[in-house]
């Protein structure tokens, strides 16, 4: 299908971008790679008056140190953050889930900060932001504001963007030295996620000391398995404990049933890909 008629303006400040989003209010959208919002539009899901194109912001594009963090400007391209040394470096993680988002068509037109505003429980990027503790910054007319990780994804779909805002940045903690493995369950290649897992740890002399576990698509929202870290740590790298650990994967979520599985299903596979994960991460 065609979409519904709208205007369309390409700023190129984030100044810019507020005021015409203020000017529309809530009959404007702003697009980003427009991986999901032109399906949307498409099938008339949504028929905005105006489109926003974020694409000629270059502030809103590349990837920095900031002290302890990482900051990955919201515009950056899947393929640029899979293949950046400093994400390679500090949060590995993303670098092993960008790769299995989609095909490298998608990946390059694609960005993350659309896959995270987006907030498809589907989606590759959620669970591994919250599993590196990201936070959010969001931009509106009344300034900017940090959102923690647990804070940014509220229900299916819906963040804590709201009407006029933007999302501009997010924050990650160096994780540098830390082992990552994100383990995606698929019926064919490039698909979304039946259930995935993002894990990162960190494994000193044997023993895992610190640990991270993201889940995908076991509930409306990215969750973090925090039974499962806190069982992990202080614990040997090894099959026996990780497998142990990795009992409570499921625990605290409501996973979806559809025609790709059942909620008890989903509930299984969490616990194995959880071990999985955890043993790839921790490089056993
Ligand atoms: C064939 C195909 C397969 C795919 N497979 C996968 C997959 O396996 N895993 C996966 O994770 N994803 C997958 N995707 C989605 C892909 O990752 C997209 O990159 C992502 O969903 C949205 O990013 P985008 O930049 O294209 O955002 P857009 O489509 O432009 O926008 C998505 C939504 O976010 C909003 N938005 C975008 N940027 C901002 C911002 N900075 N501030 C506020 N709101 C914003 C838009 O208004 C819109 O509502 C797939 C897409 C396609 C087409």
């Amino acid at each position: 299908m065609i979409p519904a008629q709208f205007e369309y303006v390409a700023p190129t400040t984030v100044e810019d971008a507020l005021s015409a989003l203020a000017e529309a209010g809530e009959d404007a959208k702003v697009i980003a790679g427009g991986q999901s919002l032109l399906p949307v539009l498409r099938m008339r899901l949504n028929a905005p008056t105006l489109v926003v194109d974020l694409g000629k912001i270059e502030a809103l594009r590349g990837i920095r140190e900031d002290g302890d963090a990482l900051v990955i400007g919201a515009m950056t391209t899947h393929a640029e953050v899979c293949t950046n040394p400093l994400v390679r470096e500090h949060a590995l993680l993303l670098a092993k889930a960008g790769v299995q988002v989609a095909d490298p068509q998608v990946r390059h037109r694609g960005t993350f900060g659309g896959s995270l505003a987006h907030a498809d429980p589907a989606g590759d990027m959620g669970a591994c932001a919250l599993a590196l503790d990201a936070s959010f910054v969001i931009t509106g007319s009344a300034g900017t504001r940090t959102v923690p990780g647990d804070e940014f994804f509220e229900d299916l779909f819906t963040t804590a963007i709201g009407e006029g805002e933007l999302l501009t940045e997010v924050r990650i903690p160096k994780h540098t030295g830390w082992g990552a493995h994100y383990e995606k369950f698929v019926r064919v290649a490039h698909q979304w996620p039946i259930v995935a897992v993002a894990a990162t740890v960190r494994v000193d002399g044997g023993t895992i000391a610190e640990a991270r576990v993201g889940l995908t698509n076991m509930g409306s929202t990215p969750l973090r398995a925090r039974a499962v870290e806190a069982a992990l740590v202080g614990q040997p790298a090894t099959d026996e404990a990780v497998r142990a650990a990795a009992a409570s994967a499921a625990e605290g979520t409501a996973p979806p049933s559809d025609l790709n599985g059942d909620a008890d299903y989903r509930r299984h596979l969490a616990t194995v890909l959880t071990r999985r994960a955890v043993l790839a991460a921790a490089g056993v």
